[in-house]
């Protein structure tokens, strides 16, 4: 019955150890080289031949050194029956293709060997009919069972084809999938890749540009320098000649001025107060150099009346209708002088109403058309000191204004409005310092406003005595007086200069027996004060060893400022009533010999 067995059953059991199973199995299978018994001698002669296969299987997967065609043979006649299990554990089941295929062709050595399992099992199991023939006539069974057992096999081997299959479709899915995925991930490579390539393009293309620029701008930097030093070098010589041309002018401005003379006289006629139509007291030659006073007066030998003419000569006379600009323009070069390093100092003389404190400060506003030489001169000296700076020139002012009323200086700096009663002393700290009132308020100022202030303060200061004392400051002399420091450290050049602007007391003659007490003491110091001016200016101009600076006050203060190293500006202001024609006409005379006064040359304070 052993060989009557289900061929199923011989398939599902382990061929190798069971060998009657293996002999009937084994003896289905396609070894087209090997005869069979015949079937008389299939008991004894069957004994050893049928062994031949099994063991020679046996000997296969024993021997691993057998050549590989040898074993392809072998693995493809199991191809469809049970798969090898040691085979599927022993690949690791990474690729899902080399399991199936283990599967279904155990021991498969190759690829090659894989690809046609189904053509390798179905060839053998052609059905030949050789089966049948081998089985008597009569044993129907059998050959039924053979037949039963094709039957299976073919079964068997469909279902696992199908299932391999459908294995291998899914796998061929998956792998598909696979190389879609692979495809979509290597086009999206891809794409980074040319991005990347793109971005490396414009990158080496922006770096090239960036290299061009930088050595462009390294040329033009290199270019830049060379300029800057042409233009430094260029500027620094350009600042030479330009301090050279300011010292240049200063020289030629004071040479000028000294043509003109160093001490000058100007004469101002105030014009007819109130819009009265009175009688004037002179004419005006041309030229505007001359002014006449003219008087009719009786003749000595009967009533006949005679016209008589008093002619005087000054560096300018201003008529009536000059604007206070048309006078300050002639004496902005005096002005510019102090800047220079000059000392200057201009008077204003004549006697009360004649216009000498309109002429210095103006009315009281101190703006617009009316401004007088102080708030103009200190208005050029701001301006000019402002423009100097360009050149190096740094400046400090120093601003005082006093009043000396019968030989007693008070401070109009002071804003107490009950000051203290000071001692006032005119003195010079040291044989080189410059002449300085001690306890007097010297006002550093750096501004034109500032100054303008203390012109205000001045100005209430002196009005208040007004009130107090009976027009005090038609008694008295106003001394404005500007300090000027000025360095230029790059070219290590300084100069100081004192610009004095003084209002003097009116000129008036009283008549000596109409004065008495105050009035007279008053008298005799205002013109003890102003005929000393007069000495002290023919004293410089005959150049006398002796010059009575001390004999008053005011030349005692002015002493650093009148002399070789200074220049003079003496405004006689006039008033054109013929009531005022012998005050016009002495305040003249006392101007015409400080005209004939010619002072020494003037040096300029330049340390
Ligand atoms: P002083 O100071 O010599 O006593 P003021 O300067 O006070 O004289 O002048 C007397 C008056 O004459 C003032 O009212 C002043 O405004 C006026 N005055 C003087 N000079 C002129 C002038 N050039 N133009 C217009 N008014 C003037
Ligand atoms: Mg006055």
């Amino acid at each position: 019955m052993d060989e009557e067995r289900s061929p199923l059953r011989q398939l599902n059991e382990k061929p190798v150890c069971k060998e009657p199973a293996e002999k009937s199995a084994l003896s289905r299978l396609p070894v087209p080289t090997v005869k069979r018994p015949l079937p008389g001698k299939e008991q004894s002669a069957g004994q050893s031949n049928l062994r031949q296969p099994a063991n020679k299987r046996l000997l296969d997967q024993s021997d691993d050194k057998a050549p590989p065609n040898k074993r392809k043979m072998v693995s493809a006649s199991v191809v469809g029956f049970k798969p090898r299990p040691p085979v599927m554990s022993q690949r690791p089941a990474v690729n899902p293709v080399h399991k199936t295929s283990a599967a279904t062709v155990a021991g498969g050595p190759s690829r090659a060997a894989m690809k046609k399992p189904v053509a390798a099992t179905l060839k053998p199991v052609a059905p030949s009919g050789g089966t049948t023939s081998r089985r008597p006539g009569w044993d129907l069974k059998g050959k039924m069972g053979d037949m039963q057992m094709k039957v299976s096999s073919y079964q068997e081997q469909v279902r696992n084809t199908k299932t391999q299959n459908r294995e291998l479709k899914e796998e061929a899915e998956r792998a598909q999938r696979e190389l879609e995925n692979l495809r979509e991930e290597h086009s999206a490579l891809l794409n980074k890749m040319r991005a990347y390539e793109m971005e490396n393009q414009e990158l080496s293309s922006l770096k090239r540009t960036l290299e061009m620029d930088l050595s462009r701008e390294r040329a033009l930097s290199a270019q830049r320098l060379q300029e800057v030093r042409e233009l430094t070098q260029s500027n620094a010589e350009q600042t030479d000649k330009l301090h050279q041309g300011e010292m240049e002018r200063r020289a030629l401005h004071n040479t000028l001025l000294e043509l003109k003379g160093n001490i000058r006289v100007f004469c101002r006629v105030r014009p007819l107060l109130d819009g009265v139509q009175q009688q004037s007291s002179f004419e005006i030659q041309p030229q505007d150099k001359t002014i006449v006073l003219v008087k009719t007066e009786e003749s000595h030998i009967g009533k006949e009346k005679e016209l008589h003419k008093y002619p005087f000569k000054f560096d300018h006379v201003f008529p009536p209708q000059c604007s206070q600009q048309q006078v300050f323009s002639e004496i902005s070069l005096l002005v510019q002088s102090a800047l220079d390093g000059y000392n200057v100092c201009s008077f204003a003389y004549g006697q009360t109403g004649s216009g000498k404190t309109y002429t210095m400060e103006g009315p009281d506003v101190l703006a617009g058309e009316e401004m007088g030489m102080i708030p103009r001169a200190v208005q050029q000296i701001f301006q000019a000191a402002c423009r100097l700076r360009e050149q190096g020139w740094e400046y400090q002012f120093t601003a005082s204004f006093l009043e000396i009323y019968n030989e007693t200086i008070r401070d109009l700096l002071v804003s107490n409005k009950t000051p203290k009663k000071m001692d006032y002393e005119i003195k010079r700290a040291s044989p080189t310092a410059d002449i300085r009132v001690t306890n007097l308020k010297y006002i550093p100022v750096s501004s034109e406003e500032e100054v303008l202030g203390l012109i205000k303060l001045a100005k209430q200061n002196r009005s208040t005595a007004r009130t107090q004392i009976n027009d005090v400051s038609s008694r008295s002399h106003s001394v404005f007086q500007l300090r000027i420091e000025g360095k230029n450290s790059a070219r290590d050049v300084s100069c100081n200069s004192i610009l004095s602007l003084v209002d003097l007391a009116g000129s008036e003659r009283v008549q000596k027996s109409q004065s008495t007490g105050d009035r007279l003491k008053e008298m005799k110091s205002i013109n003890a004060s102003l005929t000393n001016l007069g000495l002290v200016f023919s004293a410089l101009a005959s150049k006398d060893g002796f010059v009575p600076y001390r004999n008053s006050k005011l030349t005692y203060l002015l002493q650093d400022c009148l002399g070789g190293n200074s220049k003079t500006l003496m405004f006689v202001n006039i008033s054109p009533e013929i009531e005022s024609f012998n005050e016009s006409l002495n305040s003249l005379r006392f101007a015409s010999k400080v005209n004939e006064c010619v002072i020494g040359t003037a040096t300029a304070n330049r340390k």
